[in-house]
Formats: structure tokens, sequence, C-alpha cells
């Protein structure tokens, strides 16, 4: 049974508590439409359109009715659109909501009906006072006839300047305050708690990726998403935490998972290891099952994908790169410069801010940045050369990487980050603050498209195939 989830925009969830939190206490509703997104562990509903009620389509006394035409005009809408149906409403209490037993028998009523108009499950949500979401699906029993069941959902996110995250309360805490009271008398144990359910994807578990992953589970996370094809080798051993010699040949997502058991300071964690690339349709899927994703990858199609994920599956990346200027026989170092960012709605993506050329992206995904015919032929081998990263640069990025997750969902200041760059040469940092994306940029077109986008970013991968085969 897959996990269920939530996501929308910082703008739609502010428009949503508007019309559900009235002045005069009392209790409204409304429908919306969401899209698909579907992981391979979780099932998340992505909020599209609020369906404004008219006169007529409700009545509000206290608690709220429907009329049948605003259900009728709802699924028409879903229908058009091709997406599914979500049914809301707010209840004058502050917290995680329940049902009361009128709220069960209105969404059980709904579900056959909306199931066979969108053949998607009617999602639920509750609003408290306190903008705090409470979630549902009603699933179709695999054998009982018109018969739907009721699956909470884990989280609903609401993603914008800062990540927003209503949890459900019944999940277990395993927090350690003993091993982690030094973490938490820095920002308190309901932030603690909080970050510490976060599902994080890491993609690319090269020196970035695994010093991001140490420092994660020191800091007491406890949902981990590993994705990388690749096998240790030798020339990793002066760069990658929690990996030695004896590890030499082993898939990295094992042989880091095994390290962050071992470094963990909450009392249970759990990992999800992937030896596929997120260019991969099943390193796709994997990462549509986190929070937050860490883009520890060096190359353009990779980065491709994740920022289409970023945006069309609302999953802010923290993406981040290094670049070192050597003079010719890598002697004397020029320069020396690494920059992290995070992406998604409302922010500058990382095609528009250059951090990757869609040039090279195609020309990788048809193998060329592999063959090394056409790599000789190259005048600017940068783009393959990635071999620069250096422990002691890469641990300062990865704790940049991490201080911008805190920052995103601790919003510390109530400032969003913009880049972050560290030059070497000279010991100074900059704050670049982006100008937003061009005004035709794809990515901001496919915003909460989710699984209704008919272009695929994922492809064949033949290094990933290689990697896996060889032993
Ligand atoms: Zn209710
Ligand atoms: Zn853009």
């Amino acid at each position: 049974m897959k996990e269920g989830s939530v996501v929308l925009t910082e703008e739609l969830h502010q428009g949503l508590v508007q019309h559900l939190i009235r002045l005069d206490g009392q209790e409204d509703l409304c429908f919306v439409t969401y899209a698909p997104s579907s992981g391979i562990n979780r099932f998340t509903a992505i909020i599209t359109s609020i369906i404004v009620p008219e006169a007529g389509d409700r009545e509000v006394h206290g608690n709220v009715t429907f009329f049948s035409k605003y259900v009728e005009r709802a699924l028409k809408i879903a229908k058009i659109r091709g997406e599914g149906l979500a049914f809301l409403h707010s209840h004058p209490a502050k917290g995680w909501q329940g049902m009361s037993r009128d709220d069960i028998i209105a969404e059980k009523c709904l579900s056959p009906t909306v199931y066979g108009a969108t053949q998607l499950p009617l999602l639920g949500m509750t609003l408290g006072i306190d903008e705090v979401w409470s979630a549902r699906f009603w699933r179709k029993h695999p054998i009982k006839r018109r018969f739907y069941y009721r699956l909470w959902c884990e989280n609903v996110k609401v993603v914008g300047k800062k990540l927003s995250v209503s949890f459900l309360p019944q999940q277990k805490s395993h927090i350690n305050p003993k091993r982690q009271i030094r973490t938490i008398s820095a920002w308190g144990e309901q932030t603690q708690k909080e970050l510490s359910q976060l599902k994080i994807g890491i993609v690319g578990l090269g020196s970035v990726g695994s010093m991001v992953a140490e420092v994660l589970s020191r800091m007491g996370l406890t949902k981990f998403v590993l994705i990388d094809f690749d096998r240790v080798e030798e020339k990793n051993l002066d760069r990658l935490v929690g990996v030695y010699p004896k590890d030499i040949g082993k898939p990295k997502v094992d042989v880091i998972a095994k390290s962050l058991k071992r470094s963990a300071s909450s009392e249970k964690i759990h990992i999800d290891k992937y030896q596929f690339s997120i260019c991969e349709e099943m390193g796709f899927r994997a990462s549509l099952d986190c929070d937050v994703l860490f883009s520890c990858v060096d190359r353009p199609w990779p980065r491709q994908v994740l920022n289409f994920i970023a945006y069309a599956h609302l999953i802010p990346v923290i993406d981040g790169g290094i670049k070192v200027r050597t003079n010719t026989k890598n002697t004397v170092i020029k320069g020396a410069d690494w920059k992290t960012q995070t992406v998604g709605v409302g922010r500058t993506c990382l095609e528009c801010s250059g951090q990757y050329e869609t040039h090279w992206a195609n020309l990788e995904r048809q193998g060329l940045l592999d063959d090394s015919n056409y790599i000789e032929g190259l005048l600017d081998k940068s783009v393959v050369d990635s071999h620069e990263n250096v422990f002691v640069f890469s641990s300062h990025l990865a704790s940049m990487e991490v201080m911008q997750l805190l920052s995103l969902v601790i919003a510390p200041s109530g400032i969003k980050l913009g880049q972050q760059i560290y030059h070497f040469m000279t010991g100074t940092s900059e704050n670049v603050s982006m100008n937003g994306c061009e005004p035709d940029c794809f990515f901001n077109q496919i915003l909460g498209k989710g699984d209704l986008i008919s272009v695929k970013p994922f492809g064949e991968h033949e290094v990933a195939e290689v990697a896996r085969k060889n032993h």
C-alpha cells in the first residue's frame, strides 16, 4: 500500500485559507482539483485549482452542507482537466483535524462517484484555524464491490518561500533527546520533530552527497531515499564519508546506507536504496517519494531531470556544485568556487540561472558525453571533467546545502535565501538574489502538473546499466 501525501503552493494555500477560515467563525467548504504524482512508495495529490462555490452550491449554518449541483459542476471540471477531485472543509479548532461522523458519511458517499468519473481516489482535507491541514484518500477496495476505505496522508506540504508541513500526528517520532540535546537546544523540540520526519532524497552519492547524508543523519533525520547507480572505486577514498578500502566495488547506495545507520543519532532510521540514475524511470519515481531533494550530481542531464521534478512535482531541490580551475599541468590552483541554491515554486530554475544547458543535457541523453570519440573532439571538456571535488571543498559545500534546507524549513529570519557562493581564493562569500525565470521558461509552464505531463525527462541510461551489471 502506497503512503499518501498532498502538496500545494503557498498561493493556493492562501486562497483556500481566505475562503475556508471565515471571519464569522462558521465552517465552510469547497472542491479543488488535483494532479497525481506517483512515486514508488508514495502517491501525492498536487492541488491545482479551486472550484469556488457559487450561489446555491452550499448552505452555511454553523456547520455547512453542499448540494448535488455543486458536486456535478466540480466533477465536470475535474473530468475536462483529466484531474482528480478533492473535497475540503474547515473546523473552527486548532491543530490537525480528525473527522466527525457526518464528515465520514459525506466523504464515503462521494467516493464512488468521484472515482467513477475521474479514475482517481477522492481526497478529503480539513483545515484548522491555525492553517494546519489533515488529509485522507478514499481508496477503492480491491475485492469488496463499491467499498471505499480511508487512508490518512502522512503529510500535507505548502511550498513557497518556506516549506510548511502538517504531519499526521499518529506517526511515531524517533528523536532521541539524550543524544540530540545540543541539536534540540539550537532550534527546539518541535522543529526537531518536524525535521526528523521529512523524507529526504539524496541524488548522487559522491563526495558532497555522502557528506550531506552524514550531516543529516547526525542531525537526527530519519527518512532517507538514496539514489545512485555507481559503485565505490579506489579513487573515491579520499573524498567520500563512511567509505573504506573494503568497500571498493560495492554499490555506493549500500555502503552509504550502512554508514548512515551507524551515524544515526535518532533511535530508528529508514533508508530506501535505489541503484539507479535519476535519469532512469526507477530513479525518477523514487525521487517522487521525497519531501526535499538534494541534487549532488555534476552532469547536465540529471540536473535537468531534477529541475523538472522541482516544478512539475513541487518538490524543492537543493542543488550545489564546485568549480576548480588549475593551470594546464594541474600543479597550481587558479581558482575554486562553490555554490548552492534551492529551486522550485517561486524561485529561479536551474536552467534559467545557467546551472546547466539544455544542449548538453540532450547530448548526454543521447549517450554522447560518455562516448570517448565524441569527447575527444570537444574544445571545452569541462562539462565531462568532474574529478575536481576535494574533501575540504565538498564538506564546506555540503554544510552550505544543509543550511539551505534549514532555512527552507525553519526560515529563521523569514528571508528566502538566494544563491550562495563561496570564493576560495579571496575567502569571501556572496549571496546572489535571483531574478526569476525567463518569461517563456518551460518549467514554469509545467508547474504542478505531475504525472499529467506527457514529456518524460527520463530514458535509457547505458552507463548506469553497465555499472549495475559489473562486479
Ligand atoms: Zn468536519
Ligand atoms: Zn526557468
